[in-house]
């Protein structure tokens, strides 16, 4: 696995103002970074496998930063619901069944072939509160060659009695997985991952703080996902300004890499601290049209220099697909313009695009784009079908592929410059 040169169409985009694309060129990479994109091969390349994909398109692997692996069998339930009775009819009961190995099993497998086919090669994941299935699925990530991070869900108040954990018990089970797994791959690490402030105590988000800064683990939640939640943070929490001061009282929000769900509701000044602490904002736009939560203004994010990558959501989003989310982040993008604010910008494909794999893919580190150094992950895209006998330049066939082609259009997909195959 060292050296490999793929050769086709190569689209990426390093920022998000524009697509860089390069006909018919060769990508080296060795030890799974890219070392140059060449329209010649040098004479110390030509000895290296060559896949030849000749007439293909290249691109980066998708990067999904937020869904939950344990609501994956309620896709499309319950989507005329809002966010929190659709919680309490849907998604608790569902997440309560995870107790069940074998039922963990059976929906990860499912889950984890589905990442593979739709081409995201890297996701954040929300298990359950259960540690034996939250590992179960770290194993079987780690089996597939795909790249995650998975965090086992803490939370011990306003909840159902059989998600309630015990709060000491909540910390101690955290840090066990964290312990066993923080080395165990290069591709499938911890994340500490307090559901949201509402589910949890001031108690458990001081312990997950600290282990957190203690021993350097990224962290996930949501915040600002839909208006009764904000204010009920407030009832919660009247001896704190705002939801981000919440988190970051606690060593929550950017003492360690940090993503944040949603962010629809963010004022101008805990955006400002997003930007500061550099927070990463997971904008899940089908998730936030499905429980009528609200479009989150994404431009602002991006103007304030806020990281922000796309995330599907799953279940409160109902597509797996990452370039549908891009699509979808477009049109809400559109909508929040049209109806809210003209002074934010639609979003552009680059843009969309640049958030679905380099945007999302920095919280991994050099992942996401084919820049020198940064991991060889890539989708190889057959987007002949597609095509209606118009000449497209690269630009317009990624375009057209974003917009209509789907996972029957990858036809191989590459994790640091390893294959990786169907998983079982
Ligand atoms: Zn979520």
């Amino acid at each position: 696995m060292a050296k490999i040169v793929l050769k086709g169409d190569i689209v990426f985009t390093s920022n998000k103002d524009r697509f860089e694309t390069y006909e018919d060129y060769y990508i080296v990479a060795e030890n799974g970074k890219v070392v140059g994109i060449y329209e010649e091969l040098a004479d110390e390349y030509k000895n290296y496998p060559i896949k030849d994909y000749t007439g293909k398109m290249i691109i980066p692997g998708f990067v999904d930063l937020h869904l939950h692996a344990p609501q994956y069998p309620n896709r499309g339930l319950g989507l005329d619901k809002e966010l929190i009775p659709w919680l309490n009819t849907y998604t608790f009961p569902e997440e309560s069944k995870y107790r069940d190995i074998e039922y963990a099993k059976k929906v990860y497998s499912n889950l984890i072939k589905d990442l593979w086919r739709v081409g995201t090669t890297r996701s954040v994941i929300f298990s359950s509160i259960h540690r034996e299935s939250t590992k179960l699925l770290m194993d079987m990530l780690m089996d597939s060659g795909l790249g995650a991070y998975v965090g086992k869900v803490n939370m011990d108040r306003n909840t159902t009695p059989e998600l309630t954990e015990d709060t000491q018990r909540s910390i101690v089970e955290t840090e066990e997985i964290i312990l066993e797994y923080k080395d165990k791959s290069n591709l499938v690490k911890p994340i500490i991952t307090p559901r949201f402030v509402p589910t949890c105590s001031v108690e458990l988000m001081k312990g997950l703080g600290k282990l957190a800064i203690n021993n350097g683990i990224p962290v996930q939640s949501h915040l600002s996902e839909n208006v009764s939640e904000v204010e009920w943070v407030k009832e919660l929490h009247p001896e704190l300004p705002d939801y981000v001061s919440v988190y970051n009282e606690y060593g929550l929000f950017g003492q360690t890499n940090t993503i944040m769900a949603h962010c629809i509701y963010n004022t101008e000044n805990e955006i400002d601290i997003m930007a500061r602490n550099g927070v990463f904002a997971a904008h899940c736009p089908y998730s936030n049209y499905n429980l009528s939560s609200g479009i989150m203004p994404v431009r602002k994010f991006l103007d304030k220099k806020v990281p922000v990558g796309l995330g599907s959501d799953i279940s409160g989003g109902n597509n797996l697909s990452i370039p549908s989310v891009m699509v979808a982040a477009i049109q809400a993008s559109k909508i929040k313009w049209l109806e809210t604010d003209k002074k934010l910008q639609p979003l552009t494909s680059s843009e969309a695009f640049f958030l679905g794999t380099k945007g999302g893919g920095i919280f991994f580190g050099k992942v996401g784009s084919f820049e020198e150094g940064y991991d060889l992950d890539a989708l190889i895209i057959d987007d002949s079908s597609l095509m209606c006998g118009n000449e497209l330049s690269l630009e317009e066939r990624i375009q057209k592929f974003m917009y209509i082609g789907d996972d029957r259009n990858i036809i191989h997909r590459y994790v640091r410059g390893n294959e990786v195959s169907e998983p079982k």
